[in-house]
């Protein structure tokens, strides 16, 4: 039977590499269309902006479209920065920029009060607006430097409680795919898939 074909909404090539990994060789599938505008991530919540992502992708594409959105959720920020995440020391922020101003914030934090959740929530939409989220997380501490060399974004100073003591970044993507925010809720949504199939998978 042939697979059917996924569009991925994310253009972060970081994201598309492990989103690749995770999804095996179940569909065919094709990164966003270059022309597409970005989606403006202006939602209160991660699975409005993964929907919304989703949605403007498959309607554009006239395919299946997966879209995730990410948030790190620090404890002794109130669960700053959140649905901020990409844009937390600015709107044009590099990783670097993110990465300084949370270790400037948690300066002088012991490391019990260092905890952090990272939240994916990834939606799967076909054109007509149907289709599924689902959510997967991981909690863990912010290091009080970076360590490693991989990954991106705030991996080099997220530790994963289920790790081995590693960061994210000092681990390869295999690794972190086993126990990552990303794998997992890429795992639950495989679930809810086989409940509930779309149409055409
Ligand atoms: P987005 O809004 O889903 O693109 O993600 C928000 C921000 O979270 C990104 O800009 C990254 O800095 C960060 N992020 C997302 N996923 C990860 C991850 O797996 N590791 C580290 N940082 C991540």
């Amino acid at each position: 039977m042939a697979r059917p074909t996924l569009v991925l909404a994310t253009g972060n090539l970081d994201k598309v590499a492990e989103l690749v990994e995770l999804l095996g060789d179940r569909f065919d599938v094709q990164p966003r269309p270059v022309d597409l505008p970005e989606t403006i991530e202006d939602e209160d919540t991660l699975e409005d902006n993964a929907i919304k992502k989703a949605f403007e992708v498959a309607t554009a594409t006239g395919q299946l479209a997966l879209a995730d959105d990410t948030g790190l959720f620090v404890d002794a920020l109130d669960g700053r920065p959140g649905v901020f995440t990409a844009r937390y020391a600015g709107e044009n922020a590099t990783y670097d920029d993110n990465v300084d101003k949370l270790l400037g914030e948690l300066d002088g934090v012991e490391e019990e009060r260092r905890g952090a959740t990272f939240r994916t929530v990834v939606a799967l939409l076909g054109p007509d607006g149907t289709g599924m989220t689902a959510e997967g997380s991981v909690e863990g501490i912010i290091t009080e430097a970076r360590r490693g060399q991989r990954g991106f974004g705030y991996d080099p100073v997220f530790e994963p409680f289920d790790g081995d003591g590693r960061t994210f970044s000092e681990m390869d993507l295999e690794e972190k795919g086993d126990i990552s925010h990303r794998a997992r809720a890429m795992s639950a949504l495989q679930t809810a898939i086989e409940r509930n199939p779309l149409p055409g998978i």
